[in-house]
């Protein structure tokens, strides 16, 4: 029998000390492309994508559970 192995992307964890707060906004049609540059892992509840559209960066995030999604600048 086979094994089948778990798959994980980046797990975030707590916040570090000299961490920056980030501020969210409503997800907008940016661009007609965007391109997730690195994801976190699918097992959260929350998933935050690192984004790339447009010659711009940004932060994506999801929450699956509440159905919201919200971009930083
Ligand atoms: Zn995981």
């Amino acid at each position: 029998m086979t094994e089948i192995p778990d798959f994980h992307g980046p797990h975030f964890g707590p916040p570090q000390a000299d961490h920056v707060k980030l501020t969210w906004y409503e997800a907008t049609y940016r661009a007609r492309w965007i391109r997730v540059v690195s994801p976190s892992c699918e097992c959260n509840r929350t998933l935050y994508e690192l984004c790339a559209a447009g010659g711009q960066g940004f932060v994506r995030r999801t929450d699956r559970t509440e159905g919201t999604t919200h971009e930083t600048a």
